[in-house]
Formats: structure tokens, sequence, C-alpha cells
């Protein structure tokens, strides 16, 4: 299998070459040339697997240069019932007729990330071993991401791990998952800033390209090809659970940031899961909402981006968008082009309303949106507790929310459940006047010692660091 750019680079890579980059050297974000078609007899087989040997079966279609047992050892050890909580590794449950929720988040922090991270913390290791190279990764977090990276990175060799956050932002469970980590490879950096303080010092570290080749700077974003690879294999866990055979079609909604996970649940589908819609559930940052309302794709100001209780959805702008724009406007970089480098440069928008393409958005694509506002996400735990027992976190409230609006009849909805309470307290307490229930291994974590430097929010004192900390 060979990659792509969306914007037109005539290279064409390989997986393991564009394992450890970001973005293509045009801009563009690597696809694979195709998506690799799934039949009814495939589908059947993949049914009745473990989850690690699904994963191995999907992967494989995309991965051609690490060897297949040594791939399927990878999944092996990656998707274990002692990292994820159960055998199943992604158990659904029904809610109410019809409407399940799949659990993402019983890995080691609590939020759908680590199913993703936990796979390239192994990647990494393997590829990193081979080539004997070494890899700093560094990054800005508000919260799951920066946790995720962390645990899937620690005590990895070749790899460290150099994490800004916003000092005293975080949410002190938040806070306290990252800083109690002691291993030698993992660096908590706490900013006297905000958030964007930090995005600011990692693209300057990156921007400086001496700097950047001389200690070997690499990033675990959103826009990682084998991040947004690794989700597909729960889309097809999802199905299998809601189903009793093939010819069923189901639906998912999925709350959503950066696209990254939806993004996941359209290659599913191209790929020829029976995927009825994907729902796209956002809260009151709702630059996607709005594209799949109107057609219209506005990037938020930072002043127009709202600091919201489902703190992990609050964007601006969704970095993996552009891929499904890419097989939106039938894979012509050219017109991806006009979009992404030339309307966006210009006016900070683009507009597909007039253009026959956007029909296939919710025609040939399946895409629906919905919004949440604060008070929908209160109403939908207290909702959610005293109709099922159930309690859920704030995003997974907006994708309830979302999902109980694109109901078809006859067709199971499955909601991607993307964090558990525990990591968003505070708003469980404001909507039920209680704390949810915390697991055993996360009991006490706010006293445990902590390792973390504080610097100020200056891009040389982070290079000062890191270069310290590289012998
Ligand atoms: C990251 C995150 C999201 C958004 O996911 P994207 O892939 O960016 O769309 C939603 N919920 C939680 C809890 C998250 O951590």
């Amino acid at each position: 299998m060979n990659y792509l750019s969306t914007r037109g680079h005539p290279d064409r890579k390989r997986f393991c070459e564009i394992l450890l980059e970001g973005l293509a050297p045009d801009g563009g974000l690597y696809l694979p040339e195709q998506y690799p078609q799934i039949d009814t007899a495939t589908l059947a087989k993949w049914r009745k697997l473990p989850y690690a040997e699904l994963a191995f079966e999907i992967l494989s279609l995309y991965i051609d240069d690490i060897p297949p047992a040594d791939l399927k050892a990878i999944c092996a050890k990656t998707y274990t019932a002692e990292v994820f909580g159960t055998d199943e590794i992604v158990p659904l449950r029904e809610l109410e007729d019809g409407v399940y929720l799949e659990a993402l988040s019983n890995g080691p922090t609590l939020a759908f990330k680590d199913m993703a991270m936990q796979l390239l913390g192994n990647l990494f290791e393997y590829e990193l071993a081979r080539r004997g190279a070494e890899l700093n990764i560094l990054g800005a977090t508000s919260g799951d991401t920066g946790s995720a990276a962390e645990y899937a990175m620690r005590g990895k060799k070749g790899v460290r791990v150099f994490m800004t956050s916003p000092d005293g932002r975080m949410s002190p469970f938040q806070q306290a998952q990252m800083f109690s980590l002691q291993d030698a490879n993992i660096h908590n950096i706490a900013i006297t800033g905000v958030f964007d303080d930090c995005q600011d010092i990692v693209k300057a570290v990156s921007n400086d390209l001496a700097f950047k080749r001389k200690y070997r700077i690499g990033t675990v974003n959103s826009i990682n090809w084998a991040r947004l690879l690794a989700q597909v294999v729960y889309y097809f866990a999802g199905y299998f659970q809601a189903t009793a055979s093939n010819d069923k079609p189901v639906s998912f909604t999925v709350p959503s940031g950066n696209f990254g996970n939806v993004c996941a649940g359209h290659v599913a589908r191209s790929m020829g899961l029976p995927i009825h819609t994907l729902v796209v559930a956002t809260n009151e940052n709702d630059v996607l909402d709005e594209f799949f309302r109107t057609g219209v794709y506005r990037v938020r100001a930072a002043v127009d981006t709202h600091e919201t209780s489902s703190p992990s959805m609050d964007i601006s702008k969704a970095s993996n968008f552009e891929r499904f724009v890419f097989d939106l406007v039938g894979r012509d970089p050219a017109k991806l082009r006009k979009l992404f480098v030339d309307d966006l440069g210009l006016n900070g928008s683009f507009d597909l309303s007039a253009d026959p393409a956007f029909a296939q958005a919710a025609g040939r694509f399946g895409f629906r949106s919905g919004r949440s506002t604060h008070a929908d996400r209160l109403a939908t735990i207290r909702d959610t507790d005293k109709r099922f027992a159930t309690l859920v976190d704030p995003h997974t409230a907006d994708g309830l929310k979302a999902a109980r609006e694109q109901l078809t009849p006859g067709v199971p909805m499955v909601v991607l459940e993307t964090a558990l309470p525990i990591k968003f307290a505070a708003t469980l307490v404001e909507a039920l006047g209680e704390e949810p229930a915390r697991p055993k291994k996360f009991e006490g974590i706010e006293a445990l010692p902590k390792r973390v430097v504080k610097l100020p929010a200056d891009a040389e004192a982070v290079k000062a660091f890191i270069a310290e900390n590289c012998d």
C-alpha cells in the first residue's frame, strides 16, 4: 500500500516512512492510494476474531513494510485485557432500545485516545529499534492527548516525551495522571500561560529546522495516519457486537473535535463496512456541524472558540477534515488546494454549498451532524443517570444528544464513549451533585509525588530544557 498527499505532491510513500512524519512536504495529509474493499466472506471471518487479531487483519491491509509476524506480535502486545480492562477491549452495552454505548475509554488514561496511542507507542519502539534511531516527541496538551501519549511512550526505548501544558489549567485528575509518572523518558513542562501559548511553542520549536534535526523532534498529533488507522478497528468491532449478521446496517455517533475519530469511521465505511449514518457530534464549537448543515466551512478565531465543559472538543478548526474533503471532491488535489490553501488562506473559510459534491456528504458518504450546549450536556447526564443508571462523561453526552436526533427505525445506533466520567468530575458534580466513582488504580493519585518543571511561555526556554535532557 502506498500513501499520497491530499495536496497532490508527486511522491508516494510506504507506511513506516509516514509513521514518524507529520504533514506531507506540501502541507497536505497522507492517505492510502485506495481503500481496500472488504467482501462479505471476509466480514464473516472477521466477526469471530478477538480484537487483537481483528486489528492485525485490518492493519495488514495498510501496512506492507512490517513483516506480518512482527505486526501480529505488536497487535497482540497492544490490545490486552490487562491494558484495556476486558477481553472484548471495546465492549458494547445497550442503553435503550436500539441505542448502544461502545466503551473506548477503559485504557490507561480513561479516554479513547489510548486505543490508538497504545499502538503508536509499540509501533514507534519497533521502528526506531529497526532504524537504530531516537525520537523526541514534543507536544502541547490541554488534557487527554498528553496523558495518552505519555502512558503509551513511558519506558519505551528510543523515545522521549516533552509535553507542555498550561500551568494550573487542567483538571486536578488530569494533572495528577500526567505529573505522577516517574519514568525517566517522560518530561512534563507546565507553561506559565494558556493552551495556545503551548501550541505556539511547539510550532516555534518545530520551525527551527536546525534544532528539529539535531534533536530529532517529532509529534504524535491527531493527523498521524497510524492513529487514524488504529481507530478504524473499533468501528468493525462495534458493528459485530451490534448485529447478528453482516447484512444489517449500523449507524455511529462520534463526539468530534479534530475529526480524527469520525474520519476513521469514514474509512471503515469506505472499506465496505455496512455503516448507515455517521453522526458528527459537536459542542458549542460547531465548525463541523455548520459545515454539514450548510456546506460552509468557517474556521473560528481564537476569541470565537469557546471554553466548554466538553473541552477535548474545543477546536477552532478540525485538523483531519482535509482528509474527508479530499474524498468528497473526488480526490482532486487541485480542487482540494483551492479550498484549503486559496480559500482558507484568503478568507478563513470555504463554501461548497453550491457545489454538487456537497450533497454527497449526506448522500453517498452518509454524514449527519448535531450540536449541544452546556445545558444539553447536563440534561443528558441527568437523564441517562435517572433512566438507565448509567453515568456518561460530557463528551459522550454530546454524542448521545446528537444520536437521538438522528435515529433511523430498525438501524442500531452506536454512540462512541470517548472518556469516562471521572475525568470530568466537576461537570458530573454540577449535573448530579456527586462525584462519579473512581477506578481503584486511580485512588489517591492527586497525593502522589509530581514530576514536572515550570517554564515561562518562551520557546528558547523549552529548547534549552530539551537540550539538557537529551544526553
Ligand atoms: C480527543 C477527544 C475527542 C475528539 O476526538 P477527535 O478525534 O479530535 O474528533 C472527543 N472526546 C474526547 C474525550 C477526546 O479526548
